[in-house]
């Protein structure tokens, strides 16, 4: 079996706490198939990959380098998360441009190809994640490296008229033509970034689904919604359910209901949104006071860059504006918690909860929505209130789907979900509970890696006269095999009696 090598700017490594998403999701994909994992360290150093840091666990080698301050400052605080990461997330306002960065974005990307190149074996089968990575597929490419390159985003994709916003987009998003696939969460980014290449990059479509840009390079581009271990999540919160901490929990609430947000504190989560809504909930339905208690939890990250720490403070005035004005002596409306929690802990807070509500601006997924319905006991589930705008959404379509810029309608949704009958609520969660079984981190995993494997290179025949080849009409990324997005029929909302899955 070839060995898989993954590369992220961060690796996860066991027993470390991650709040991401991609840490989560790759964590469990690691577990399973064994090999590589190669990216930064998290730690500054006076010079780039002076040295390689390898550690062993399972069947899986680490191995990382440090960058230096310039490095950092410039690759990661500057270009990606100060103009790729705004940008993927429609916020062209927010996008701050700046040649240094990019060159230097482009020099650890170069330093990450020219330390990962020495340590490939010829079946290797590659696997790069994420915006900081962009260019290594062709960067790899230069350098010799033929073996299977898979690529995968996991932010959202906007359509190429903001695309184009970027300068040298198309030396940057043209170079992903050298990976052999090209995964993204939801059929909507998949078709913008098709879009993408075939009227900004001059790409054409070829009559099997794959793309090929002007140098001749072939590549398909299709989308795999990210996913979670569904039945050890669940597991886990049942466990967690039992423990003294969580009933803790419980006893304090008494017969309040808790409404649970987890989000890593970020611009595009749409927190000060969430909060006024709750702030409204409150206003308008006093019956609700004294009822209801929100938990929101929201780990810093990225506190260098200052949208983040100006985010930070107006949060902390509108939770300290929330509980100064409706809080009693016995009661706090709203919790809002800065730590990060161990997971294991959070899925008991899952399962407490009433309500889950999952509100951002733009989510490439949002693993915290398909956690809070694997959560759930399944004789009393809670209600999901969702963005609509999360890729999670265009699965998990038995939410309560919400725009998160409409206030009003996220406190009617909060209202509708706090007093939604136990009979809905289960016919609700049975649907997405099943689809989550159904459509695991394992299958996302294997059928990102199946269709990477069945990429082959271009015949002479085919080059020559795509239709040829295949004989039948074009069809932008068609996909081998039914995936989760296909299965959309399947959560059409339909009574389920309530087996306990668990
Ligand atoms: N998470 C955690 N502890 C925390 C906060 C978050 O373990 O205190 C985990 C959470 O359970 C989820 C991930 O971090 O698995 C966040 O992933 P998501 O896709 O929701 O968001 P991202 O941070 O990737 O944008």
């Amino acid at each position: 079996m070839p060995r898989l090598v993954i590369v992220s700017n961060r690796v996860a490594l066991p027993r470390q706490t991650s709040t991401g998403g991609l840490g989560s999701a790759m964590h469990a994909a690691t577990q399973t198939e064994g090999g590589l994992w190669f990216g930064w360290s998290g730690k500054l150093a006076e010079r780039s990959g002076a040295s390689l840091h390898r550690q062993r666990h399972g069947e899986v080698d680490y191995v990382t380098i440090d960058l230096s301050r310039a490095d950092h400052d410039q690759y990661y605080a500057g270009f990606a998360n100060r103009a790729l990461w705004p940008l993927l997330h429609y916020r062209a306002g927010l996008v701050e441009y700046r040649r240094a960065n990019m060159e230097g974005y482009l020099r650890v990307n170069e330093l990450f190809a020219d330390t990962l190149t020495p340590l490939l074996e010829p079946d290797d089968i590659i696997w790069i994640h994420d915006y900081h990575l962009i260019p290594l597929g062709a960067m790899l490419r230069g350098r010799g490296v033929a073996n299977r390159i898979g690529f995968f985003l996991h932010t959202p994709l906007p359509a190429a008229g903001l695309l184009i916003a970027l300068p040298r987009h198309q030396e940057l998003l043209g170079s992903l033509a050298s990976c052999d696939l090209i995964g993204l969460h939801t059929d909507r980014d998949q078709r913008a970034l098709e879009d993408y290449f075939l009227h900004e990059a001059q790409a054409t479509l070829l009559p099997d689904g794959r793309l090929q840009d002007r140098a001749g390079a072939r590549f398909r581009i299709q989308a795999f919604p990210i996913s979670i271990d569904t039945r050890k999540v669940a597991r886990q919160a049942e466990r967690a359910g039992r423990s003294p901490k969580i009933q803790q929990l419980r006893d304090s609430l008494g017969d309040r209901a808790m409404v649970i947000g987890v989000d890593r504190l970020d611009y595009s989560k749409g927190l000060p949104e969430r909060f006024k809504a709750y702030g409204q909930l409150l206003d308008r339905n006093t019956e609700l006071r004294g009822q209801v208690s929100f938990l929101q939890i929201a780990p810093h990250s990225r506190d260098t860059v200052p949208e983040y720490r100006q985010l930070r403070h107006q949060l902390e005035r509108s939770a300290g504006h929330i509980n100064g004005r409706y809080a009693e002596p016995d009661w706090t409306p709203i919790s809002y918690v800065n730590r990060s929690f161990p997971h294991q802990l959070l899925t008991g807070y899952y399962r407490v909860a009433r309500v889950g509500l999952v509100t951002p601006l733009r989510d490439g997924m949002n693993l915290v929505a398909k956690e809070y319905i694997a959560c759930q006991d399944a004789h009393d589930p809670g209600v999901l209130v969702l963005s609509r705008f999360a890729g999670a959404a265009r699965e998990l379509d038995s939410a309560l789907l919400v725009n998160p810029s409409d206030t009003e309608e996220v406190t009617e949704a909060l209202e509708t979900a706090l007093t939604m009958s136990l009979k809905e609520r289960r016919e609700r969660w049975q649907p997405m509970y099943e689809h989550l079984c159904r459509y695991d981190v394992s299958f996302w995993r294997n059928s990102f890696l199946d269709t990477l494997r069945q990429q082959s290179p271009a015949t002479d025949q085919e080059a020559a006269d795509p239709a040829a080849a295949t004989g039948r009409p074009a069809a932008v990324g068609s996909a081998a095999a039914p995936g989760p997005h296909s299965s959309h029929s399947r959560l059409a909302k339909r009574p389920v009696l309530p087996e306990s899955p668990r």
